[in-house]
C-alpha cells in the first residue's frame, strides 16, 4: 500500500521541495464545494482548485459532456485533423469575447497560452519587418506562468527570476499607474512588441486590484504608440471579477486574449489564445506560419467539457451569484481589520483577500483551517479565497469565519 510517507519521498508538488516537502492532504473524492479527505473529513473548498472549478465538483452536466465525448474519441492529433468539440468551443469563445477576436489557438495550459501569445506578438512584428520590437512591457507584481517566456514577463522581484538570473530574456516592468505607464510607453515604445497585462486583478503575484482607468489608459497608449495589447485573463475570465471578462470593467478589447483555468470548469487542462485578424494576417505577411503546436492541442475531452462549462455558466444567474458572494465576502472579512496582524482586506467579485503584515506559517495556518472544515492555500502574507460560484451563503460564512479566526489566533 502506497501511503503519504512514500508519496513525500517520490512525488513532487507545486512549488515544493523533495525531500522535506510541506505536508499534503490526500483527497479521495470531491462533490459540490466539498473535498473529502482520506479518513472521511469533508472540507469546504475555498480555492476552487486554483480558481478553476467555478461550478464545484462532480457536476452532472460536465461529467456527461466528458462521458459522451469519450464514447466518440478521447483524443486525436490536431495537426491536419479537426473535430466537432474544437469547432463548437471555438465558436462559443468567439461569440462571448469582443468581436475583433476571431481566431482561436488551443493550448494545453495557461503558461503555454502565454508563450503562444508572446510568440504571436513577436512574429507579428517580424512579419512587418520590424526587428526592433522584441521587448514586452508588464506590471510589477505580474504573474503570467512558469515556463521560460511566461516567467520573463513575471515581476522580477516577486517571482522566480532570481533563480534563473541571466537566463531569462529581460523585459520592462512598470507599476500599475497612469503616470508610470505614460513614461514607460514614451521611453520604450520603439522596442515594445506588446504590453502583457492581467486585467484589473493581479493574481498569483500579489492578489492586487487596480482601477479600470489604468486599463483604459493602457489601451489608448498601445494605440498611440503602436504596441500590441495582450490580455491574460487566465485568472480573471469566466466571471471571477463580476464581469464575464475583466477587460469589460474598462470596456476595452485586447489584440490577443489568453484564457485558461476556469475554461473547462476545472475539469481538464486547456487554454486558448484568441486574436484579432490583424495579428494572424501580420504573422503571415512574409509567408510565415505560427510556430506552435502542442501534442495535445484541442484535446476533444477538454474542448467538450469547456463548452459544457461555458453553457452552464451562461445559463446560470452568475452575475447575481457573484454579486452576492462579493457582498458576503465584504461583510465576512471586514472584522479581520480589527486584528493588528492584518494590513489590508480587499474584495472583488468572487475574490476575497486578507493581507497580513507578516508572512504566515503556512502549514500551521492550513492545519488550523482544515480543523475548521475549510481548504485554503495561503501564500506569503496572503490569505485568500476564490470559491466556486455555486457556494451557498452558510458555506461562504464558514470560509470567512475560518479566515477571521486565522487573523485572531496565534497561528
Ligand atoms: C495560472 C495563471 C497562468 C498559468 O497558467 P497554468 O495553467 O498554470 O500554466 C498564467 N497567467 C495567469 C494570470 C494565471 O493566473
Amino acid at each position: 500500500m502506497f501511503n503519504s510517507a512514500w508519496e513525500r519521498e517520490h512525488v513532487w508538488h507545486p512549488y515544493a521541495a523533495i525531500p522535506n516537502p510541506n505536508p499534503v492532504y490526500q483527497v479521495t473524492s470531491a462533490s459540490g464545494v466539498y473535498l473529502t479527505l482520506d479518513g472521511g473529513q469533508q472540507v469546504i473548498d475555498g480555492m476552487s482548485s486554483w480558481w478553476s472549478a467555478i461550478h464545484g465538483y462532480n457536476v452532472p452536466e460536465l461529467n456527461q459532456a466528458i462521458e459522451k465525448q469519450l464514447k466518440d474519441m478521447a483524443h486525436v492529433m490536431f495537426g491536419g485533423l479537426t473535430h466537432q468539440p474544437a469547432m463548437d468551443l471555438a465558436k462559443t469563445l468567439i461569440d462571448i469575447t469582443p468581436s475583433n477576436l476571431q481566431h482561436v489557438f488551443f493550448a494545453d495550459s495557461g503558461s503555454v497560452a502565454v508563450e503562444t501569445a508572446l510568440k504571436m506578438a513577436l512574429q507579428y512584428w517580424q512579419g512587418r519587418n520590424n526587428d526592433k520590437k522584441t521587448k514586452f512591457l508588464s506590471f510589477t507584481h505580474a504573474y503570467h506562468g512558469d515556463t521560460f517566456g511566461a516567467m520573463s514577463v513575471c515581476d522580477p522581484e516577486n517571482s522566480m527570476h532570481h533563480l534563473y538570473k541571466g537566463l531569462l530574456p529581460t523585459h520592462i516592468f512598470v507599476p500599475p499607474n497612469i503616470q508610470d505607464l505614460r513614461t514607460a510607453f514614451a521611453e520604450h515604445h520603439q522596442e515594445l512588441a506588446a504590453m502583457v497585462v492581467e486585467p484589473i486583478v493581479q493574481g498569483a503575484g500579489g492578489m492586487l486590484f487596480y482601477d479600470a482607468e489604468v486599463l483604459a489608459e493602457i489601451r489608448s497608449l498601445c494605440e498611440e504608440y503602436n504596441v500590441l495589447l495582450i490580455a491574460d485573463e487566465i485568472a480573471t475570465g469566466f466571471g471571477r471579477t463580476g464581469k464575464l471578462f475583466a477587460c469589460e470593467h474598462a470596456d476595452i478589447t485586447p489584440d490577443i486574449l489568453c484564457l485558461g483555468k476556469a475554461l473547462t470548469g476545472g475539469y481538464m487542462t486547456l487554454a486558448a489564445v484568441l486574436t484579432d485578424p490583424k495579428i494572424s494576417q501580420g504573422i503571415q505577411k512574409q509567408g510565415d506560419i505560427l510556430m506552435h503546436g502542442p501534442t495535445f492541442m484541442a484535446n476533444p475531452l477538454a474542448c467538450a467539457v469547456a463548452k459544457a462549462s461555458i453553457d452552464l455558466l451562461l445559463a446560470s444567474d452568475w452575475q447575481k451569484r457573484i454579486q452576492n458572494i462579493e457582498t458576503l465576502l465584504k461583510q465576512g472579512l471586514l472584522p479581520c481589520l480589527s486584528s493588528d496582524k492584518v494590513a489590508d482586506i480587499r474584495v472583488m467579485g468572487a475574490i476575497g483577500v486578507v493581507e497580513m503584515k507578516e508572512a504566515m506559517d503556512i502549514p500551521i495556518i492550513q492545519a488550523d483551517l482544515i480543523e475548521q472544515g475549510v481548504w485554503l492555500r495561503p501564500f506569503g502574507k496572503l490569505l485568500y479565497t476564490m470559491p466556486s460560484f455555486v457556494i451557498e451563503n452558510n458555506q461562504l460564512d464558514q470560509i470567512t469565519t475560518a479566515m477571521l479566526h486565522c487573523t485572531q489566533t496565534e497561528v
